[in-house]
């Protein structure tokens, strides 16, 4: 059963094609700079080196056809024919309150995901856009939807509603919801297979550290509390978002520096975070070599990274009760060992043990704990489309 995972952005697009009889990658690409000038797209056939066309890329749709046409190519495709081709599956960020779980896509979850567009206004329409051009191009094809939000659906009223008057909540669904779910679920999942332990008997919380960056708390299998919120700027420090503020902020920029709610909005996204406190960049890689040639505010930026997270630790694990595991992943989560050891650093109390010479590790499974550690400590390199995959299969009748 071949199955492809597309993940929609505004001017990009990513695609896995996957044999899930082996839950293998059979190829995989990118389509850059859509609708922009200089588009490409980036193609490799697993075992292959990757092949680059530049070519004019104008909506969504072309990349579509672009991607079809690669995945038919006679030396570097992986498809003899479309009819290989069982079910295409969607990373969707945005589901509101509406789906707790992947769905098939149909009239109904569409009408539902273009209701979910103000609160994803920069995502949503992506995602919709990617389905409507594979609809148009591959009719036959069933479609699902695997949503960042579906996770989170079982946080509590009381960790997910803020306090501004309830009405808000009424009218326009303001609430916590909570991103990366999908990561959150697979690499929770991942961990208790690692540690051997069934996951309805664990606390783990999960750290998933990249460009934008989440921690969740999972008991027993199910997310209860996470630190993005309404939208995706909420929580840790993150490349160029802001994470936590005080929201009184936004008015006093606003009216200090002259500037609009949305000119404010968009500084607290794209010129925040560890770019932000830096100057230097918001790439971590940038900041650990400007804070090894000794630059104080890179230096501050890892601080101020790794101070939140380590809060987020110690308040997750008093919301659960307890604390099995922590598990860090995505791009830094996975590559920083300066971070994860900052992290953990102070956390002995909660039985939080870093073995450092296990932590000089990158991009790939492990546990990182001291063997006497009582909180396990694990890296999981995250895998979203994998898990896009398996629920796509899941959803699609057998041939
Ligand atoms: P996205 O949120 O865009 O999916 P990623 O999960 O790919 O992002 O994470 C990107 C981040 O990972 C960047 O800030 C990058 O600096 C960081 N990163 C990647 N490799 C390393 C590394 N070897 N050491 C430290 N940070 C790294």
């Amino acid at each position: 059963m071949k199955i492809l995972v597309i993940n929609c952005g505004s001017s990009s697009l990513k695609y896995q094609l996957f044999d899930m009889d082996r839950e293998q990658v059979l190829a995989k690409g990118l389509v850059e700079r859509i609708g922009i000038e200089g588009s490409r797209i980036k193609h490799t056939k697993t075992g292959q080196d990757a092949v680059v066309t530049e070519t004019a890329i104008p909506d969504h749709k072309e990349g579509i056809r672009l991607v079809i046409e690669a995945l038919l190519d006679k030396s570097h495709g992986a498809l003899s024919s479309l009819g290989e081709l069982t079910a295409v599956g969607h990373r969707v960020v945005h589901a509101g309150e509406k789906f707790a779980a992947s769905v098939r896509i149909d009239a109904k979850v569409m009408a539902a995901l273009k209701e979910c567009v103000p609160l994803a206004p920069l995502h949503n329409p992506a995602n919709i856009m990617g389905i409507e051009a594979v609809t148009e191009a591959l009719p036959n094809v069933p479609q699902v939807g695997v949503f960042d939000t579906a996770f989170h659906q079982t946080m509590p009223e009381s960790a997910f509603i803020y306090g501004v008057p309830y009405g808000y909540y009424e009218k326009y669904g303001v609430r916590r919801y909570g991103f990366h779910g999908t990561s959150h679920y697979y690499v929770s999942k991942r961990a208790a297979e690692i540690l051997g332990r069934p996951i309805e008997k664990l606390k783990i919380v999960t750290c998933h550290l990249g460009n934008g960056s989440s921690v969740t708390a999972v008991r027993e299998g199910k997310s209860v509390d996470t630190s993005m919120g309404f939208t995706p700027l909420a929580g840790v420090l993150m490349g160029t978002r802001c994470g936590d503020i005080d929201p009184a902020l936004v008015a006093f920029i606003a009216e200090t520096e002259k500037l609009s709610v949305k000119e404010v909005d968009s500084m607290l996204n794209k010129k925040g975070g560890i770019l932000g406190i830096s100057g230097v960049s918001s790439d971590l890689r940038d900041i650990e070599e400007a804070a090894k040639r000794g630059e104080p505010r890179s230096k501050l930026a890892l601080q101020v990274l790794s101070y939140g997270i380590k809060k987020y630790i110690g308040a997750y694990a008093a919301a659960m009760g307890g604390l099995d595991a922590v598990v860090f992943t995505a791009g830094v989560g996975e590559n920083s060992s300066t971070v994860r050891a900052m992290t953990c650093e102070g956390l002995e109390f909660l039985g939080i043990e870093l073995d450092r010479s296990k932590n000089d590790i990158r991009g790939k499974e492990a546990v990182i704990s001291t063997d006497t550690s009582k909180v396990k400590i694990l890296v999981v390199p995250t895998d979203e489309e994998l898990v896009i995959a398996r629920d796509t299969k899941r959803l699609t009748p057998g041939p």
